[in-house]
């Protein structure tokens, strides 16, 4: 079985997750920007949490957690490298570790830029990844911590996995997400219609995360720094992927 997946808005924008393997009633959070929201959707799935993922150290991430600990005694993992400025970790991990909800084996990937040892889950068998500030729908996490060839290289390695994807990221950032790719990339019609969707969806007050990482593919264009007509659009073309890129992240810091 696949895990079961519960988008639980946080905040203003955030998103947590809760990830429920059914076969061994094994049910994790990832990310805890606050606890009443999360505690909540628990209580109306009648799961306990027996483990926390942390993707990264930021406040509206890991601030809630105290609290949902103070409910549920959890194991909570976080990334090795970051023990000095995450809440206290039962368990640090690195790129290439290997998690368990349940039955559901997660890996680790290091997907730094945003901060310096930002983690991603990918779940394989479930066909999910929670990406956080790192990949999102229709945009990335502003680079922070680390270099602009450390988040094209991390977002490559989100953008290898199987397109069928759903990528479940922590922020509800789409709509200006979606102003800005129109601002690079205005002739695609894919990311015309998609942006249309995306305004029906939002004056409806539905979510637009988790999307699917073959939309992302066709629409993001922090993945589609290689694109010919991007590369054209921005006075770039025949540059390397890593500048049109960081060009990209440079013009939508400024957005
Ligand atoms: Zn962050
Ligand atoms: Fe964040």
């Amino acid at each position: 079985m696949v895990l079961q997946i519960v988008t639980v808005p946080c905040l203003t924008d955030n998103y947590a997750y809760l990830a429920h393997d059914p076969d061994t009633d094994v049910t994790a959070v990832i990310d805890v920007p606050e606890a009443a929201p999360i505690l909540q959707a628990l209580d109306n799935k009648g799961w306990k949490p027996s483990l926390v993922l942390l993707t990264h150290h930021h406040a509206d991430h890991v601030q809630g957690l105290r609290e949902l600990l103070a409910h549920h005694p959890a194991e909570v993992i976080g990334a090795s490298g970051d023990t000095h400025r995450l809440p206290p970790l039962d368990r640090g991990v690195a790129e290439g570790d290997t998690i368990k909800i349940g039955s559901e084996v997660g890996i680790v990937m290091d997907v730094s830029g945003h901060t310096v040892g930002h983690l991603a889950f990918h779940f394989p068998q479930s066909a999910a990844v929670f990406t956080a500030d790192s990949l999102m729908t229709m945009g990335c996490g502003r680079v922070f911590e680390g270099t602009m060839p450390q988040m094209f290289e991390s977002l490559g390695k989100l953008a290898a996995l199987p397109p069928e994807t759903m990528v479940c990221s922590g922020h509800e950032y789409t709509q200006s997400n979606a102003k800005f790719a129109l601002t690079v990339d205005p002739a695609n019609p894919a990311l015309i219609s998609r942006v249309k969707e995306i305004s029906a969806a939002r004056a409806a007050g539905r979510p637009t995360v988790p999307s699917i990482l073959v939309e992302e593919l066709a629409t993001n264009p922090f993945l589609r720094a290689g694109d010919a007509e991007i590369q054209a659009h921005l006075g770039m073309s025949g540059a390397a992927p890593v500048d049109v890129f960081a060009e990209i992240r440079a013009r939508k810091d400024r957005f």
